[in-house]
């Protein structure tokens, strides 16, 4: 029997469930406290239910999918990536950020890929699957859980213990936009102010820029930020860092991107990933200034690149990458270059994955 995950049910759902049971709706509603709010991983501690409905959901149901096979922190202390395995062999990357004293979580949306930017570890493989949106809730819920200890040992990591998670960002593995309703469903479980309660506002979605689906995101209301990977400001450029570009263009996203700044009145960031030789040139900035000017509040994240084994991708030089952020600032166009630290960290998301595919290598990570 295929044990139904908890997590992938909203409360509307789980209600039914319980009605589908023989029991009364509202016990819908406890576990959905429980879950979402108490952050439980065992029926047991369901204390308001029925011992016989705890019994049967021991049996029948699943709450956390997610077995921890590695982890690993960086020397500073301040992010941990951790490799799980879903109950059917996949596996994915979730990663823990502490800086600027925020507590960020980076979570995947898919295991592997299909948009094949060949710079990008996740890209490389293609796409296994979509996540579940009860997968991706409990990869915030795993590091939530481990913050809200009462343990002031912070095992390594920079941070106080009991606290909470205060931000996400959906830049792990996979493109959000490709599975939608999965990530909108997570999305709205987290930012539900009645039980995990994070701010949208302090939620930030990474995409490609799957146009139809960004539109669909301008209506939702969920005021989460937008970042687009744009890592080029040229078609012929794009269209072979990031595929999906021929599909839709620079001019179709631009119009797309216009279209959600009437709407939501928010900013867009914009991700650049500095690759040397390659999308670093000082023309390139002219070009991303004028690209960038028809919107009304643009902000550019510069990456050095995070070089993936296999790839020929290399990041550009610290001095390049300070020359091409003065031309987007004199062009009025305000940019962040993100030095190895923080965000870019998880920007190779994918890569402990991609490392632990070979054993010795997981041998090594693992002394
Ligand atoms: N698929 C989505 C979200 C996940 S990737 C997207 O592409 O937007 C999150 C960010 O990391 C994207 O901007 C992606 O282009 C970038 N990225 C991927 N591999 C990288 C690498 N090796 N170095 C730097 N940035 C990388
Ligand atoms: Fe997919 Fe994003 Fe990697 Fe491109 S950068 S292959 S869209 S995860």
């Amino acid at each position: 029997m295929n044990r139904i995950l908890l997590l992938d049910l909203t409360r509307e759902q789980l209600q039914e469930l319980m009605t589908s049971w023989g029991e009364p709706a509202y016990r819908g509603n406890q576990i959905y406290e429980w879950l979402h709010k108490n952050l439980v991983t065992d029926p047991i501690q369901m204390t308001n239910l029925p011992k016989r409905l705890r019994e049967r959901l021991a049996k029948e149901t699943i709450i956390n999918p997610l077995e921890l096979i590695v982890q690993v922190d960086d020397d500073r202390g301040e992010t941990r990536k951790a490799l799980f395995r879903l109950p059917d062999g996949a596996t994915i990357e979730v990663v823990l950020m502490l800086y600027d004293k925020r507590r960020t979580v980076c979570i995947s949306t898919q295991v592997g890929c299909g948009i094949g930017c060949p710079f990008c570890a996740t890209g490389m493989g293609g796409l296994t699957r979509n996540l579940s949106p009860g997968e991706i809730i409990a990869q915030v819920h795993w590091f939530e859980r481990w913050l809200r200890e009462d343990n002031p040992d912070s095992e390594g990591l920079v941070v106080q213990r009991p606290s909470r998670v205060t931000n996400i960002v959906v830049m792990g593995m996979g493109e959000p936009l490709a599975n939608y309703d999965a990530t909108m469903q997570a999305l709205r479980a987290i930012a539900n102010p009645k039980t995990f309660a994070l701010s949208a506002r302090n939620i930030t979605l990474s995409t490609v820029g799957l146009v139809p689906k960004i539109d669909r995101l301008a209506a939702e209301h969920l005021p989460i930020r937008l970042a687009i990977s744009l890592h080029a400001p040229t078609d012929r450029l794009r269209n072979k860092l990031v595929p999906i570009n021929k599909r839709y263009p620079l001019g179709k996203l631009m119009d797309a991107l216009v279209r959600y700044q009437e709407k939501t009145h928010r900013r867009v960031t914009f991700e650049y990933a500095m690759m040397r030789g390659i999308n670093d040139s000082m023309e390139q900035a002219h070009l991303l200034v004028d690209l960038l000017t028809p919107l009304r509040k643009a902000h550019v994240n510069l990456i050095p690149l995070n070089p993936t084994p296999g790839s020929p991708y290399q990041p550009s030089a610290e001095e390049t990458i300070r020359r091409f952020q003065q031309i987007l600032e004199e062009g009025g166009v305000t940019t962040t270059v993100r030095l190895r630290r923080g965000v870019e960290i998880s920007a190779g998301c994918g890569q402990l994955r991609q490392a632990t595919q070979q054993p010795d290598v997981l041998q090594f990570i693992r002394q």
